[in-house]
């Protein structure tokens, strides 16, 4: 990979300092009501945190983002703020509203890097929990439930935990090692990660009762992606987006070697579909060197999945997005892609393609139970 390629991958976003952090606290109102917390799923005390930090109170901003989240640093980096917390933010209806996840960011990097919280360890005296799967889910009850007392083991199957943070969302979006960071302080909780531990292959849910755990946690998420039934869907050069960015991921982590990456230089790619996983794939493949990276949505803009904030920087970075548009086939030459039939309102025309990354959805696997013979 070239420097220029490597800088590519750095993070997109930056950090606030001291005075801006606290200057941008300061704008907070601290509604009676307030709406952030409403717009946020886990009724993050949003309005209470931010007062700490207007005062420059870090640790008891800190002590009450944890009361509710184990992922702070994450979340401000990746929650759809848009729509959630800053989206319900009263300061928005006339002006821009508070950089709330901005500024939870800043509060878990200065304790991650001050180490403002010693959190006392609770006796773990109230039974054993086995959670499957070391994603957002897995890693948040695990650290809930560590907190009550509880003994927990993480099983994961990849050789880290994360998941999709640590495997899906790209490097310049969430830096590896903010999750790093973040699972150390669960572990610090008292709880067990054991990666390389497939459950329904290496042990049965069964094998896991057998070995005294109480009841079990399973946050196995959405591995299996959805594939797009079309004509030529097997071709070489057809991939599914979360396996590239799992390639990506594997890559900067030393894992695999960039020939094992399908992305080459020059390429012409088609991203079929337009969720966060589409964006990701599209900015990706053009940090890996692809000179033309292509988004076909069969639907308008207002109807797309992914985040506004998401959109505008790929349009920035020189994704090109085709609305109301289908890919109908794909067409190889000795087995792999060579072009693409793009069909806009009735008309279609062929289109000369290197690649066709699908991201059309995701479904659980279904590996953890044996199946039911036919
Ligand atoms: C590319 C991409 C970008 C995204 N961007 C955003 C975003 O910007 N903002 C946002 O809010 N959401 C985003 N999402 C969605 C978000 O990542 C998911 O909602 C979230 O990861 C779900 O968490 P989870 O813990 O349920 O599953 P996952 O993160 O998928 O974790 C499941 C874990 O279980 C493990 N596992 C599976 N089966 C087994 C087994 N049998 N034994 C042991 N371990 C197993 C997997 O290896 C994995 O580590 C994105 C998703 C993708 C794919």
């Amino acid at each position: 990979m070239s420097d220029n390629a490597t800088q590519s991958f750095e993070e997109v976003s930056s950090g606030y300092s001291m005075h801006e952090a606290i200057a941008e606290a300061k704008r907070c109102l601290h509604c009676k009501t307030p709406q952030c917390r409403t717009g946020c799923p886990i009724g993050n005390e949003i309005p209470d945190w931010i007062h700490e930090l207007s005062m420059g109170n870090l640790g008891n901003a800190m002590r009450i983002i944890n009361g509710r989240s184990n992922l702070p640093a994450v979340c401000g980096l990746v929650c759809a703020h848009e729509r959630q917390c800053e989206g319900h933010c009263i300061l928005g209806k006339k002006d821009r509203p508070v950089r709330i996840g901005k500024l939870e960011r800043f509060i878990a990097d200065f304790d991650g890097e001050m180490g403002l919280i010693h959190e006392p360890l609770a006796q773990k005296t109230r039974g054993k929990v086995a959670v499957i799967g070391s994603g957002p889910a897995g890693l948040t009850i695990a650290g809930d439930l560590a907190r009550l007392g509880f003994m927990v083991e993480i099983f994961e199957m990849e050789p880290e935990a994360g998941g999709v943070l640590m495997f899906g969302i790209p490097e310049y979006r969430l830096p590896k090692d903010v999750v790093r960071r973040e699972i150390r302080k669960i572990e610090e909780l008292g709880v067990v990660v054991r990666c390389n531990a497939t459950i329904g292959s290496d042990y049965t849910i069964d094998d896991l009762f057998d070995r005294g755990f109480d009841a079990i946690f399973i946050g196995t998420g959405t591995g299996k992606p959805r594939k797009l039934d079309i004509p030529g869907n097997s071709l070489k050069g057809v991939h599914q987006a979360i396996y590239l960015l799992r390639l990506v991921s594997l890559h900067q982590a030393g894992s695999i070697s960039r020939d094992e990456i399908p992305v080459k230089s020059g390429q012409r790619v088609f991203v079929i579909g337009c969720g966060n996983t589409a964006m990701d794939a599209a900015r990706t493949a053009l940090r890996m060197g692809a000179t033309d990276v292509q988004v076909i949505y069969h639907r308008t803009i207002n109807e797309m999945s992914a985040l506004r904030a998401e959109y505008d920087d790929a349009v920035k970075e020189g994704v090109v997005f085709n609305w109301q548009s289908s890919i109908t086939e794909i067409i190889g030459e000795e087995g792999s892609v060579r072009s693409v039939t793009v069909e806009c309102q009735g008309e279609r025309r062929k289109e000369r393609a290197d690649l066709v990354i699908m991201a059309v959805g995701r479904f659980p696997q279904v590996a953890l139970f044996p199946q039911p013979k036919a």
